[in-house]
């Protein structure tokens, strides 16, 4: 058996020229591009190329990005005023923080501060309730979001089959388990501490793993037909790796998100969804603050 590849990359370009063409009709009837403002704290390489990437991507949808700058001794004092400004600003509809932040800032107290209308990353506690409870509008982590979003546009089937999330995280892992768990699958989420890990994802029909660890899921680790979504991004100098050995499990799983071109440019795609989204909330009458 060789599994359909699910192509994210195809997915995610039809889906940002539809956007861009949403984006520009909402420009035109309110007067204002939507806008993400994307907070950097610190001198961390990585975020300063995460916020490079995110630019280019919001460019190629017509959506605005600011960069608000605070220096790698900026205090927590200092980011809580940025963020203030940022929530009172009309002109901005949304908010990401770029991690990591500098040992002085204590980011969960600056997430808190957040307006959960503007906060695109789905990070607000108001937010994660909101998941959990199902009670929109809310807006979910965009690589779960998108890794949704790729099953359902394959049809897989997902009332009773048996789910397994390998990771916790607040950002991939907890909230792709809540997803799962909303479409009726029986769901489980493991982790580091998990027993006998290989055993339980074999009892997957619907298997996502977000860990961080190169190839670590085998092929004989898989349910034959399984639908498997590989969110690993993993770079060597051999290239980007997900956390799924994928030649193997591409022999057993029905579907398999390939590395690179599945999860990633999903994930692109739903935080413009999230910031289109956020500027239609602002037109609202009436919407949630905390
Ligand atoms: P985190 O480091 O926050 O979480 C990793 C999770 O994996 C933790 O819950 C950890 O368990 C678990 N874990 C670690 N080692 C093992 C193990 N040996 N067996 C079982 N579970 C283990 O990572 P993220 O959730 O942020 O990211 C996960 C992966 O997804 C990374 O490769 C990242 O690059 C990628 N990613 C991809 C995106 C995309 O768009 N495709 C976007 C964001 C991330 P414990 O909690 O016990 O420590």
């Amino acid at each position: 058996m060789s599994a359909e590849l699910l192509d994210g990359s195809g997915l995610a370009k039809r889906l940002k020229a539809e956007l861009a063409r949403d984006a520009a009709a909402f420009a035109a009837e309110n007067g204002v591009i939507p806008t993400l403002a994307v907070v950097w704290i610190g001198d961390d390489e990585a975020a300063a190329g995460y916020a490079r990437a995110i630019v280019r991507n919001c460019k190629g949808a017509g959506i605005n990005t600011r960069q608000e700058t605070l220096g790698e001794h900026a205090t927590q004092q200092d980011a809580e005023r940025a963020i203030d400004a940022l929530n009172r600003d009309e002109s901005v509809h949304g908010i990401m923080i770029l991690e990591p932040v500098p040992d002085q800032i204590d980011l969960p107290r600056l997430i808190n501060r957040l307006s959960p209308v503007k906060d695109v990353d789905g990070v607000h506690p108001a937010n994660i309730g909101r998941l959990v409870s199902q009670r929109p509008p809310y807006f979910v982590p965009a690589t779960p979001a998108g890794g949704m979003r790729l099953l359902e546009e394959a049809g897989v089937e997902f009332r009773g089959k048996r789910a397994v999330v390998v990771g916790r995280s607040d950002i991939v892992g907890k909230p792709m388990a809540m997803l799962l768990l909303h479409k009726h699958c029986t769901v489980t989420i493991a982790h580091s501490r998990t027993q006998d890990l290989a055993a339980l994802c074999s009892e997957a029909d619907i298997l996502c793993v977000a860990v961080g660890r190169a190839e670590m899921v085998r092929g004989d680790w898989i349910k034959p037909g399984a639908v498997v979504i590989d969110f690993g991004t993993n770079y060597s100098d051999d290239g980007v790796q997900g956390d799924c050995a994928q030649d193997e499990v591409a022999q057993v799983a029905g579907m398999l998100t390939p590395v690179p071109g599945g999860t990633g440019p999903m994930t692109n795609y739903m935080l413009l969804d999230n910031v289109l989204r956020a500027a239609h909330l602002s037109t609202e009458a009436f919407v949630y603050r905390a």
